[in-house]
């Protein structure tokens, strides 16, 4: 009897210990990631979703409920400092119990460079069928680093401002508030670029050699593998009664994400060399990834308006280079687009990178990357 009481005790303490601790308490940063997380924990707990969708990444801002769930959170995932800046300077003191998991930092993930300036070359297209290989692919993506910049200072210029304002919310939001105010031009300008200026010098002191990574990686679905692993492991370490329920998962969303790349790269082969024009810069992992033909971005900078000067050289490089497609993007202003397809012969289209219009959740990535194919495909194919 004495023996039964004792278990049972045992088995009630073990009960609500375990209710307690469950399900870890997960923050991810934008859908991408939280899908990726989501399918690792399918079946234990739901992540929380720190951005919801349709917000940029690049221009959010903490809310108070947010900080309430970083402050609980056990693991925190997120793409990295290039991308949710606003988390850069306070992650530590925000969650202070949580590991931080990066995705830009997990084991496995192809990183590129930064490209400067939003004038691009093509990729050579001499590495038929599926196969892809990364090497080839960094290679080729460092030639257009050296080669492609027709006017190497501006570019440079327009690149510091795009990373000064990765880091420095506030004066970047004051000076694009001014901007939207008076869709004024050369004055702001100036003002802008002088807090850049300022930003970008306290920036290197802070992260030095990340200034040179494109963060937009959870565009290959390699790369979302390789953070289901990362994710998978965090959570086995905090969570070690549900290590064999991540571990399937993961091993599941492994299989899944390789028949969508496999997929994708049937679908888009057809439309790889026909040229376009993004809204900015954050498809090179995509691109790269199925050998597309991206020739330059509208704006160098997600949220600076592109000037007159701007839209000039667009208009130039479209014409040159027989792009067939300018892509904006919903969380961006749609009227430069206009401006930039004025007297043109490309179309327009519209990329999400971050998927605004998907439910969030496990089977969100894998339509993320779908709807991206199918919007490409749209645009760029002969038939439409
Ligand atoms: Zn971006």
């Amino acid at each position: 009897m004495r023996v039964l009481v004792q278990s049972l005790i045992v088995s009630l303490g073990l009960v609500s210990a375990s209710a307690a601790v469950a399900a870890p308490k997960v923050t991810a940063t934008i859908p991408a990631v939280h899908s990726i997380v989501s399918g690792v924990m399918d079946g234990v707990g739901t992540p929380k979703l720190l951005i919801p969708g349709g917000a940029s990444p690049h221009t959010y801002s903490l809310k108070p409920s947010d900080a309430q769930a970083l402050s609980e959170a056990e693991l925190v995932v997120w793409v990295g400092p290039q991308i949710e800046t606003f988390l850069v300077e306070d992650l530590d003191t925000l969650a202070p119990k949580a590991k931080h998991l990066a995705m830009t930092g997990v084991d496995g993930i192809t990183l590129l460079e930064i490209r400067e300036g939003g004038i691009w070359d093509a990729h050579d297209h001499d590495h038929g069928g599926h196969d892809h290989d990364t090497h080839g692919h960094k290679e080729h993506d460092h030639d257009a680093h050296d080669h492609g910049e027709h006017d190497h200072d501006h570019a440079k210029h327009d690149d510091h401002d795009h990373e000064a304002h990765a880091k420095h919310d506030d004066h970047d939001h004051e000076a694009h508030a001014k901007h939207d105010d008076d869709h004024g031009h050369d004055h702001d300008h100036a003002k802008h670029d002088d807090h850049d200026h300022e930003s970008h010098a306290k920036h290197d002191e802070h992260h030095g050699h990340d200034d040179e990574t494109d963060g937009h990686v959870w565009l290959d679905p390699r790369n979302a593998v390789a953070l289901g692993k990362a994710v998978a492991d965090a959570l086995s370490a905090i969570d070690p009664d549900n290590a064999a329920t991540y571990a399937a998962n993961q091993q599941a969303q492994a299989a899944q994400l390789g028949e969508l790349d496999a997929a994708t790269a049937t679908r888009l082969e057809a439309v790889a060399d026909v040229p376009f024009i993004v809204f900015h810069d954050a498809y090179q992992y995509f691109e790269a990834r199925y050998g597309l033909s991206a020739v330059g971005s509208v704006t160098v900078s997600p949220d600076v308006a592109p000037g007159a000067a701007r839209i000039r050289e667009i208009q130039e490089r479209i014409k040159d280079r027989g792009a067939k497609c300018v892509f904006a993007e919903p969380q961006f202003e749609p009227r430069v687009l206009t401006a930039v397809l004025e007297g043109s012969e490309a179309k327009s289209g519209v990329l999400d990178p971050v998927g605004a219009d998907i439910d969030p959740g496990a089977a969100f990535y894998p339509a993320l990357i779908t709807k991206l194919a199918d919007d490409m495909i749209a645009c760029l194919s002969e038939q439409s």
